[in-house]
């Protein structure tokens, strides 16, 4: 949207401003000085952003204003007042629209911050390491982010100040080649604002996350029909750690097979994707058990198809998502699972969800109908109704692969016959 005002503003300007015409002739009269080299470095600038600042997502709300204004500012000294006024109206919107995003930020950490006083029970639970580390990781890679980027302003500075010294002062197509120090100037100024836009960012998400209180863990329950069930990606197809020990188990060997670099280090409790063909945990082990056998391993993530969703319990209260770190949009936590009294995240690698995810929406009230996976349509095995174990529909087991849940409201099949 940011980015919409800086194009919007670009269009009118450039309808208003009769001069682009002839700028080319006269613009370049006279030797080279650093005002012509901000003058080209923000047309640069304007142009990069129009044609990519979509994808800066909600760091275009910083940007946006600040690239307006350093056009503004760079237009205003030579330009025609009319397409000046365009620039100074389109700063003053971004700006607005940031504030106007910066107030409502707030406002929804504050709603946070009272929801989180309104339903904190007694109760208290043990957080696991990878929850923590998983928060803090987040936190490390987004730093070290800043640091590159601010790095890379200073370096870009630099260089665009030691060739500036020995460009000044030139005709700009005189016989000594082009002049370069405009467009590492654009980069310098590039960077200059991405590192900002960096910054606002991560301070935002620091202080929302203490603020809304970064040790509760949130249950965040499923309204009935209108949440679209959500199971966090890498969730699945994993077994715990104590799974392992079995010796038929090849999950660990497999694993290890598939790395053989070794880039990810396991150490003796972590989480291990399943292997299809283990006998403990493999295709056949889930086929071949009878139905009743089948009803007790419901509760295992590895039985079921990495694309299928997990089977709902008929009970909406025990349908709760855990949530670690919860802030609001700019920080949507990271999902935990319990497992033996301790909450924890399934990995030290655990991304936190985003709001877009479909947990988080139904929050928002978001009414399920996201693009959920269909079941294959062929090398069914058999129907297992699941509602003897307290889930809300149906199993459906596959020759070659592993289990498909179904609830008992969503048949699409049923909804294409009608
Ligand atoms: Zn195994």
């Amino acid at each position: 949207m940011a980015w919409l005002i800086a194009v919007i503003t670009t269009g009118i300007a450039y309808v208003v401003d009769r001069g682009w015409e002839d700028l080319e002739d006269d613009l370049w009269v006279g030797p080279y000085d650093a005002l012509d080299m901000f003058d080209l470095a923000s047309a640069g600038l304007l142009g990069g952003f129009v044609a990519i600042g979509w994808f800066l997502g909600r760091r275009g709300l910083t940007i946006t204003p600040l690239v307006l204004l350093i056009v503004a500012i760079s237009f205003g000294r030579e330009g025609e007042p009319a397409a000046t006024a365009v620039w100074w109206v389109g700063t003053a919107l971004a700006g607005l629209w940031a504030f106007s995003y910066a107030a409502g930020a707030l406002r929804s950490l504050a709603q946070v911050r009272s929801l989180a006083r309104a339903s904190l029970t007694e109760r208290e639970t043990l957080i696991g390491p990878n929850a923590k580390n998983a928060v803090t990781r987040f936190f490390r890679r987004r730093a070290f982010l800043l640091l590159s980027l601010a790095a890379l302003t200073a370096t870009a500075w630099t260089i665009t100040i030691l060739l500036f010294s020995s460009e000044r002062g030139r005709q700009f197509e005189g016989p000594d080649g082009d002049i370069v120090s405009d467009l590492i100037a654009t980069v310098a100024v590039a960077a200059t604002l991405l590192a900002i836009a960096e910054a606002v960012l991560f301070f935002w998400r620091l202080v929302a996350v203490r603020a809304a209180g970064h040790d509760l863990v949130w249950e965040v329950p499923q309204i009935e029909g209108a949440a679209a069930p959500y199971t966090p990606i890498g969730l699945r197809a994993v077994i715990e750690a104590e799974d392992l020990r079995a010796d038929s188990c090849i999950c660990r060997t497999e694993w290890s097979r598939a790395d053989p670099e070794g880039e990810y280090e396991l150490s003796s409790d972590d989480d291990i994707p399943v292997s299809d063909y283990c006998p403990d945990h493999g295709i056949d082990r889930i086929n071949a058990s009878t139905q009743s056998e089948f009803l007790a391993m419901t509760h295992e993530p590895w039985i079921w198809d990495e694309s299928s969703v997990l089977p709902q319990s008929s009970n909406p209260d025990a349908q709760r998502t855990l949530l670690y770190g919860f802030a609001g949009p700019s920080f949507a936590g990271i999902v935990l699972r319990e497992k033996s009294g301790v909450v924890d995240a399934s990995s030290p690698y655990a991304d936190p969800i985003t709001m877009e995810q479909p947990a988080i929406r139904s929050y928002d009230g978001y009414h399920g109908d996201y693009n959920q996976a269909q079941r294959p349509g062929a090398g069914m095995v058999d129907e297992i109704d699941l509602r003897p174990v307290g889930y809300d529909g149906s199993a459906f087991r596959y020759r070659h692969g592993r289990a498909w849940y179904e609830s008992a409201q969503s048949h699409p099949e049923d909804e294409r016959e009608r």
